[in-house]
């Protein structure tokens, strides 16, 4: 584990467990970066953080809303913005997320060391899967919602499921075809394009490294 991830996440802890909020509080700047600091490890893009709670509506069956709200940030009162100063709602519940773990508001108590490990491992689990080069035009293999968040995330170790992933240029799926015997072929459902490896990729290293040499 990166020396500088663990530094951030108990940077993170410190600061959360002292934090004590009161109406009109004003962040200071070295709170404020580090809650960047770990957004941006967790692989967000944020520009800014504004005070306040995110308020989201109840839907019904048909996704109308009852009128009925919720916070998604009730515990941690800072909101992400991304591109264009947009509140950046996934980003926000992870922060909230780990603002829980880290403060200590869990339900059963953890130690100081046990809740830096935790939120280690939720950085990691944000991460999304690096894109994976496909052809020399610039056409790339995504994971499903390649977006950070509260999500399971593949690495790199991870094996190649049937769905290999996302063709990240047209959003088709991109499947697994065993046609041939010498190689696998994975051909993007929506627009065709067809990519062969070797049999002996069995894990998204390994796709990576064998279209490296294309
Ligand atoms: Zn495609």
């Amino acid at each position: 584990m990166s020396t500088k991830r663990m530094e951030i996440v108990q940077r993170f802890v410190d600061f959360a467990e002292g934090y004590v909020h009161s109406d009109g509080r004003v962040l200071k700047s070295d709170e404020k970066q580090t809650m960047l600091d770990i957004l941006t490890e967790a692989g967000f893009a944020p520009t800014d953080l504004i005070p306040g709670v995110l308020t989201g509506h109840y839907r019904d069956e048909d996704c109308r809303m009852t009128g009925q709200t919720f916070s998604y940030n009730s515990q941690c009162p800072f909101r992400m913005t991304g591109d264009d100063s947009a509140d950046e709602i996934e980003a926000t519940k992870w922060l909230n997320h780990v603002f829980v773990i880290a403060a200590n508001k869990e339900r059963s108590a953890r130690t100081k060391a046990e809740r830096v490990n935790v939120i280690v491992a939720a950085v990691e689990r944000s991460i999304p899967l690096e894109p994976i080069k496909l052809t020399s035009d610039g056409d790339f293999l995504v994971e499903h919602n390649y977006r950070p968040g509260l999500k399971d995330h593949c690495t790199d170790e991870n094996g190649l499921p049937s769905v290999i992933g996302y063709h990240k240029e047209c959003g088709g799926r991109m499947k697994f075809l065993p046609t041939r015997p010498n190689c696998y072929v994975a051909v993007c459902e929506s627009c065709f394009l067809r990519i062969e490896y070797p049999t002996t990729c069995q894990t998204y290293g390994d796709l990576r490294a064998a279209l490296a040499q294309n």
